[in-house]
């Protein structure tokens, strides 16, 4: 056997190792015998390097026309066309999903380097009277300086490019520190950057752990700018560690998302929902479906026909094409999910499938779990309120839709919600009344396409938006100019009072 492959971090244009030159492993979760890479161990002496340089960069790049950085971003969305088939089978490997979905989020990357790519040539701002005489008004966007960027292992390419596009077509110099069990990905990603001729400095890799690694970065006194997506519990620390020095700080955090299905619905197109929003992604999205609250008249049947499709699923290595649900990240991860089936029956939830570690053969060297789905669950149960991030699913029965959406809005995230039904005044009802920054009507609560707002209300976020023109709001900040051209002394508010 070939031995496993050394990364390295990427720093002020080079590829580097850590300082202190210390590594770990990234296994492949569906077989634990599969070394993936070897990537570096890094720590805050490495942070102050990546983030010196980012320093530096910026002095240079900010002055770069807009339009020039998107032409490295073309370059960068073409390469990543080109290698989408192998850079989906090397995420498959570290991190689970099947390959359609790896394709996806390669998918996701591209789709987004080329929106903000194009974002180069318009950026728009305002112009708009004065009211003054001979005096002009206008707004422009700046950028704001190094922005720390820190990733989750859910989308291992398309999250790290949700932050680095927009953060780059704006001006800003980037830190980028991955997920421990996905830094492949990202390592990927900026090396298609640096191909693409992204200028020394621009982009700064730094492998390693949250405490290690990204601890430092976000309390490190020349960043500016953080933007992290993770659990919580995480997402909390880094909003006290920005807030002494006012750092900007976008967080998208957790999900407890919803379907509501309504006695009018296409059955079949909602039990196709729930087992994609459910499922996809073993269940660990952030807009994972992990409730569905079903009306009381079609409420049997929906939980029959669920169930039967969970059974069905066949599950395995991802890079299998017969594959239709792939392992947990990890050991921790599926002791948790094991940890919330116990809670649900010690609740009283009926388990109704799965509930249960899957063994033997190919799965003993991975971290499978069964589809597993929660019948008569109440609302107020720890499984139909705490984020699971893995495959199980609540089922909640409900009066009408007043007392769903009642249902629907019990917890303390509000990233994604949708409902299944004829009635167009149903669908807007609950369009107006969920509070989730994203609905779909007739839809899974999974889906995003990069070219609208995406991020979610209460506990989930702290208000800012990924993606879409909504993302360029973050990474730059408003200037608003006014230029008097008539020679004299004008005041506002006074002179033309
Ligand atoms: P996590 O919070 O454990 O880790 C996220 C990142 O933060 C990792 O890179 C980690 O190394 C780093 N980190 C850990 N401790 C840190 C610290 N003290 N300071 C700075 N950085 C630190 O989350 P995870 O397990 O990787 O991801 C799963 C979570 O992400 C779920 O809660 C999921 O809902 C959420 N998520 C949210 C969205 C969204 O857009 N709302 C998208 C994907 C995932």
């Amino acid at each position: 056997m070939a031995p496993p492959r050394i990364y390295k971090n990427f720093i002020d244009g080079e590829w580097v190792d850590s300082l202190c030159g210390q590594t770990f492993e990234n296994l492949n979760p569906a077989n634990r015998d599969d070394l993936v890479g070897i990537f570096p161990k890094s720590g805050p002496d490495d942070i102050d390097r990546a983030v010196n340089a980012a320093r530096e960069a910026y002095k240079s790049w900010r002055l770069v026309p807009a339009p020039k950085r998107g032409e490295i971003l073309f370059r960068a969305a073409r390469l990543l066309q080109e290698r989408k088939e192998t850079l989906a089978q090397q995420m498959t490997r570290e991190m689970g999903k099947v390959l359609e979905e790896a394709r996806g989020d390669v998918q996701e990357a591209i789709d987004m380097t080329f929106y903000m790519a194009g974002e180069g040539r318009r950026q728009f701002g305002q112009t708009t009277p004065s009211e003054l005489p001979n005096k002009f008004c206008m707004t422009v966007r700046s950028p704001i300086g190094v922005a720390a960027l820190i990733t989750p292992w859910n989308f291992p390419m398309a999250i790290p490019a949700w932050k680095c596009m927009p953060a780059l077509i704006c001006g800003n110099t980037v830190v980028l520190k991955p997920a421990e069990d996905t830094p492949l990905s990202a390592y990927n990603l900026v090396q298609v950057l640096e191909e693409a001729g992204i200028p020394r400095g621009v982009v700064n890799l730094v492998c390693g752990f949250g405490p290690e690694v990204g601890a430092p970065l976000v309390r490190h006194p020349d960043v500016r700018l953080v933007s992290f997506t993770g659990s919580g519990e995480v997402g909390r620390d880094v909003a006290a560690a920005c807030a002494s020095s006012f750092k900007h700080t976008c967080l998208e955090m957790g999900g407890k998302n919803v379907i509501i299905v309504m006695d009018d619905a296409n059955l079949d197109l909602a039990v196709d929902g729930a087992v994609w929003g459910g499922f996809g992604t073993t269940g660990q999205r952030c807009t994972a479906a992990s409730r569905v609250v079903v009306h009381k008249k079609v409420y049997k049947e929906f939980a029959e026909v669920l169930v039967a499709h969970a059974e069905a699923l066949r599950v395995g290595d991802g890079l299998d094409p017969a594959t239709q649900m792939g392992p947990l990240i990890n050991e921790a991860q599926l002791a948790t999910v094991d940890r919330y089936v116990q809670i649900g029956k010690d609740e009283g939830a009926k388990l109704l499938c799965g509930g249960k570690r899957l063994t033997g053969g190919l799965y003993d060297r991975g971290s499978f779990y069964a589809p597993t789905v929660f019948g008569d669950c109440d609302p107020r149960m720890r499984i139909a309120q705490e984020e699971i991030f893995g495959p199980v699913v609540s089922l909640i029965p409900c009066d009408d839709l007043d007392h769903a959406i009642e249902i629907g809005n019990s917890v303390i995230y509000g990233l994604s919600s949708a409902i299944y039904t004829q009635d167009v005044s149903k669908a807007f009802r609950a369009m107006r009344d969920m509070e989730t920054g994203i609905f779909y009507v007739n839809a899974s609560t999974i889906g995003a396409e990069t070219h609208l707002p995406f991020g979610g209300m209460k506990q989930t976020g702290n208000g800012h938006r990924e993606a879409a023109t909504a993302a360029l709001d973050f990474y730059s900040e408003w200037k608003s100019v006014y230029v008097d051209f008539s020679g004299k002394l004008q005041r506002a508010q006074i002179d033309n009072a």
